[in-house]
């Protein structure tokens, strides 16, 4: 902070002191610069952090409206909820600690699919099928059909074991 009387931004805390309810603290500086005093207000900034959306409208950041979204991708699938908690509180850190005041639908959408994708691909499929714009859907489509082709392989062998274990079952109840 630029010093009242020789501009110097050094300056040493000889003093602190809280006021208004331990909200705010009060600091006495001394300029390094000439020595002179002056004080400083440090209190907690409660700005909250607007998202805003494609229309151009804006609402507060809300964790539990990504945690609703990332679910709804997750549905039967095998992602705890302890994991959906880490994505949606690592993504609610971010946004706090970038110290802007605004942040779009779109950014918040990248940052869920970049965590989900090493999660889920499943689920991160079905969050991207939400969020990716139009621009990038050849690109999109084809991660999807490779996608589906593993998922199918997936099927596949889950058939397979349960196949086996009904023929096992046969056997048995023949003896
Ligand atoms: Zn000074």
């Amino acid at each position: 902070m630029k010093c009242l009387y020789c501009d110097c931004t050094e300056s040493k805390v000889v003093d602190s002191r809280s006021a208004d309810d331990d909200r705010t603290i009060r600091r006495r500086r001394e300029c390094t610069g000439c020595g002179r005093r002056f004080t400083t207000y440090e209190t907690i900034e409660v700005t909250p952090v607007l998202v805003v959306k494609n229309n151009g409208t804006r609402q507060s950041f809300n964790a539990e409206k990504i945690r609703n979204g990332i679910i709804k991708s997750c549905e039967k699938r095998p992602v705890p909820m302890s994991v959906i908690d880490d994505i949606v509180s690592d993504i609610s850190k971010q946004v706090y600690n970038s110290m802007e005041y605004e942040i779009t639908t779109k950014e918040i959408g990248e940052m869920v699919m970049e965590r989900l994708k090493k999660v889920d691909e499943v689920s991160y499929v079905r969050y991207a099928s939400v969020y990716r714009s139009f621009k990038d859907l050849s690109s999109f489509m084809a991660e999807l059909k490779q996608m589906m082709k593993a998922e199918k392989a997936e099927r596949k062998a889950a058939e397979k074991v349960l196949t086996d274990k009904a023929e096992k079952n046969t056997e048995g109840s023949d003896k």
